[in-house]
């Protein structure tokens, strides 16, 4: 895994937890991630997937390191439904103050749910109107195509 910036920001909290120089409560560690309970669940069993090396979003990290990030979450959605009796969970990455990122270093929320569990879920969803599906498409594979693959992030 290739890294071509400094791997940790001082004002980081979640660089200072992976370090250890803020105590965490981990379930799984491995040589790039580590996996720890959410210090404010939105369920009880909440964990966050948090990669060792310091990357804001979701599109800065390389393309090996979001796989080994994502090659962790079958193994603890099973842990996590046996252990907290979940019905469901939800798998998320907030990307930018937008979207409700509040701490500017990658992670994956795994958030058990239960059949009657008060979390404001689903999202309002809408429609597309015209040529707009057509519009976006063209322009999100134009995109792509412009985006070299591998692991420049
Ligand atoms: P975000 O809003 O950036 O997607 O998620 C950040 C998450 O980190 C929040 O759910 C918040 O509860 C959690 N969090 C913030 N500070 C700490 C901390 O010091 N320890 C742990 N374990 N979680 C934290
Ligand atoms: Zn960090």
């Amino acid at each position: 895994m290739s890294q071509s910036h400094a791997p940790h920001d001082p004002h980081c909290i979640f660089c200072k937890i992976v370090q250890g120089q803020i105590p965490s409560t981990r379930v799984l560690e491995t040589e790039h991630a580590v996996a720890l309970l959410d210090i404010h669940p939105v369920n009880p069993g909440h964990v966050l997937i948090v990669t060792r090396d310091h990357h804001a979003h979701l599109a800065d990290v390389p393309d090996s390191l979001a796989a080994h990030a994502a090659s962790l979450l079958p193994r603890l959605c099973r842990a996590i439904r046996a252990a907290t009796g979940a019905d469901g969970l939800n798998v998320i990455v907030n990307n930018g103050r937008a979207a409700g990122q509040t701490i500017d270093h990658v992670h994956w929320h795994i958030i058990p749910r239960f059949d009657d569990d008060s979390v404001n879920w689903p999202w309002p969803q809408g429609q597309y109107v015209g040529d707009e599906l057509a519009q976006l498409q063209a322009r999100i594979a134009t995109e792509l195509e412009s985006d070299a693959v591998g692991e420049e992030g």
